[in-house]
């Protein structure tokens, strides 16, 4: 069921990242319980990730057991204005299927990478929408058991949501959208897609956006005006296309890009008092 000592690099969007001392891709909640209790019986921490398009593993890679959930558990349906989806479905997917079925609400998603089960984590979001509104149902798994959410118990804020708190394993996700027109649903679409390839560096690897936005300021404009564009470390960079983006320009070193991370923080805490919070997720021990 296991594999060993199997590295993160290979499931990271960065490719960087130490081994997992276990590492499973389940398919289906009874595959998922028997990881959980395999980690509970034994004492290891249980760490779950999606497709890693927000994480930053570093080079000593992840105690324990690591479940990952993607593409092996990944189905969805509709129901009338519903959208139900198991926590490896793509979000882009998921966004393409309310396309198909003329519902309106998960335009803003169509070009996030990653999984729904990150995204739910994550509160993501981007140009006025996030998935935190349209929850109306969360399916988990804590301490071997099922449990469930409705919309009112998942609270949610700008990046974060109860998931994050409550360490439980996201299984399925429950969305409510709005019957609309599928040409207007799909203009919103390719305008949002359009937008995001003009500004985001999307040729080179990266975890999308490193920093949280802090109120008031926007983060890649103050990194711009620090001169940090095109700043490197290694073969981590500051991209010159969008300064709130560091991408992989040829290390297999997660130490690299948490240097620039660090560098960044000083600088702009030095040049605008502003701290920066990372919106990566750092997961995983030193080398
Ligand atoms: C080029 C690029 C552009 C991006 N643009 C955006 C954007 O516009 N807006 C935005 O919000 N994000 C953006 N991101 C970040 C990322 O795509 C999203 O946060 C995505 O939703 C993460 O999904 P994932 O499956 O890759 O999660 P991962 O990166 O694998 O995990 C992220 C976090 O979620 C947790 N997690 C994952 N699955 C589960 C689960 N089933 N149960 C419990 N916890 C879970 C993990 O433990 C981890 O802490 C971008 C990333 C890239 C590379």
């Amino acid at each position: 069921m296991f594999l060993r000592d199997y590295p993160l690099s290979n499931v990271t969007a960065l490719g960087v990242g130490g081994p997992a001392d276990f590492f499973v891709r389940p398919r289906s909640i009874e595959e998922i319980q028997r990881a959980q209790n395999f980690a509970l019986e034994n004492n290891y921490p249980i760490t779950v990730i999606g497709y890693g398009t927000n994480l930053l593993v570093r080079d000593g890679g992840i105690r324990g057991v690591v479940i990952q959930l993607a593409d092996t558990f990944a189905n969805a349906r509709v129901d009338q204005n519903t959208l139900t989806a198991t926590t490896g479905c793509l979000l882009s997917s998921v966004s393409k299927l309310a396309l198909y079925y003329g519902l309106s609400g998960l335009e803003f998603a169509v070009g996030i990478p990653g999984g729904i089960g990150g995204a739910v984590f994550m509160n993501a979001g981007a140009y006025e929408g996030e998935i935190g509104p349209l929850v109306r149902r969360v399916q988990f798994v804590k301490n071997g058991s099922i449990g469930e959410w409705g919309a009112h118990e998942f609270s949610y804020s700008y990046r974060n949501s109860r998931v994050q708190a409550e360490h439980a394993i996201v299984t399925e996700v429950t969305l409510e959208l709005e019957a609309a027109d599928k040409s207007v649903i799909l203009s919103k679409m390719n305008e949002l897609q359009k937008k995001r390839r003009s500004r985001q560096p999307l040729e080179y690897p990266s975890a999308g956006s490193t920093f949280k936005r802090p109120p008031g300021h926007f983060v890649g404009p103050m990194i711009e005006k620090a001169n940090l564009k095109g700043f490197r470390i290694g073969g981590a960079e500051v991209s010159t296309k969008h300064a709130g983006f560091i991408i992989n320009v040829g290390t297999t070193k997660a130490q690299d890009f948490l240097d620039l991370i660090r560098h960044i923080q000083i600088t702009i805490r030095e040049q605008f008092n502003v701290e920066l919070e990372p919106e990566i997720r750092i997961l995983g021990e030193e080398l």
